[in-house]
């Protein structure tokens, strides 16, 4: 089959490799139909993880059984589904518990938890950009879709990451209705917070970004958008709440978090929350931080460390969530949403493209050229 390998940094091609098989009585394989590029994807195509050469990428998945093994009881050949990113035993305590997100069997490495598809540091599991992905523990990690998944496909494959994990950041932030809420982050993530936060009844909506295109996006849903590359983004969040802050903020940006003039500076937009949510407030840290970084410009991010304004975050009482999102503890309830016609995430798409022309899409996710907001790649098309 064709996949997108990682062959060194800013440097992936679509290349033939062997097709993904049944190995265990528990797998179930899948024709990919959808597979998106995802920011996480970036900070591995940058070079900027230990992501070996030759791998494929993608976690982001969607599309059609074509094979089941005989240990497969629910999931029938035929079937459309979406994959959470997360790769999940079903039988650990962690699974046992909904934290899909930290699933200690499929973690080969001693002493860590989580896995995913094409990831760095999440095990050695393959990434869906390419024509088939062999799904582990099949009955557990594919959620079937309606009978409107080819005609909602678009909407659906964000069930596999960026939906729940926008929501898990609300969440996380302890969303009440009638809150007032700042994101900082309009990609993909920061977006899918804002939908979110819109879908749970917050009153307020503030999207923090400097790229129009983005900000754009996050008006469209009534989000206020704020422009962190002309006004000091938390000054403007408190001007807009009365001095005392919002009551929640979430942190879609990460560890390569940056001014706009693209000095990297890791701990800038936590800091910016502490400042801009009130007293006794809630965050929560879905952007993407990691415990090493031999790429960071500075002696703290190395080590994976920020310069936190924890004196502040401390005397004002703010309680913070963070870690990557537990995808099956919410994608049944979005998949409703989206069925009922309520969600409709596939509002940030900007580019659909065939898998040969995936080099080019991550050239210019990665560039942030004007307008590519997110990227689906089909590989049947
Ligand atoms: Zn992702
Ligand atoms: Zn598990």
């Amino acid at each position: 089959m064709k996949a997108l390998i990682y062959n060194g940094p800013r440097d992936v091609s679509v290349t033939e490799v062997p097709d993904p098989k049944i190995e265990r009585p528990t797998d179930v394989l899948v024709k990919i139909t959808s597979t998106n590029i995802c920011g996480s994807d970036l900070h591995m195509y940058e070079g900027r993880t230990d992501f070996e050469s030759g791998r494929i990428f993608g976690h982001e998945n969607l599309g059609e059984v074509v094979e089941i093994g005989n240990g497969v009881d629910k999931i029938k050949v035929g079937d459309m589904v979406a994959m959470p990113f997360n790769i999940g035993c079903g039988h650990c305590h962690n699974c046992e518990s909904s934290l899909t997100n930290y699933c200690f069997t499929m973690q080969p490495n001693e002493g860590m938890a989580g896995a995913a598809y094409g990831f760095a540091d999440m095990g050695p599991y393959d990434g869906g950009q390419a024509e088939y992905l062999r799904v582990p523990y099949g009955d557990f990690n594919c959620l079937r879709l309606p009978e409107d998944a080819r005609e909602k496909e678009n909407d659906y494959v964000m069930l596999s990451d960026i939906f729940p994990t926008g929501w898990h950041a609300v969440e996380m932030s302890g969303l009440q209705p009638g809150d007032s809420i700042v994101i900082y982050g309009g990609g993909p993530v920061g977006l899918m917070a804002a939908l979110s936060a819109s879908l749970k009844s917050a009153a307020t909506i503030m999207v923090v970004d400097r790229h129009p295109d983005r900000l754009r996006l996050a008006e469209e849903i009534g989000a206020i958008a704020i422009d962190d590359s002309k006004d000091d983004p938390a000054k403007e969040v408190l001007d807009r709440t009365d001095g005392l802050g919002a009551d929640r903020g979430c942190e879609c940006v990460g560890y390569q978090a940056h001014e706009p003039d693209g000095e990297e500076q890791p701990g800038i937009t936590m800091n910016r929350l502490v400042q801009s949510v009130k007293f006794t407030g809630g965050i929560g840290s879905v952007g993407v931080f990691i415990p090493q970084d031999t790429g960071s410009p500075d002696e703290l991010g190395k080590q994976g460390q920020i310069a936190f304004d924890y004196g502040l975050h401390w005397f004002k009482g703010q309680s913070l969530g963070n870690g990557q999102a537990p995808v099956k503890r919410y994608n049944r309830q979005l998949r409703a949403l989206i069925h009922a016609g309520k969600a409709k995430p596939s509002w940030i798409v900007s580019h659909e493209l065939p898998l040969a022309q995936a080099p080019d899409g991550y050239k210019r996710f990665d560039a942030r050229e004007d307008g590519c907001t997110k990227i689906i790649l089909k590989p049947g098309a």
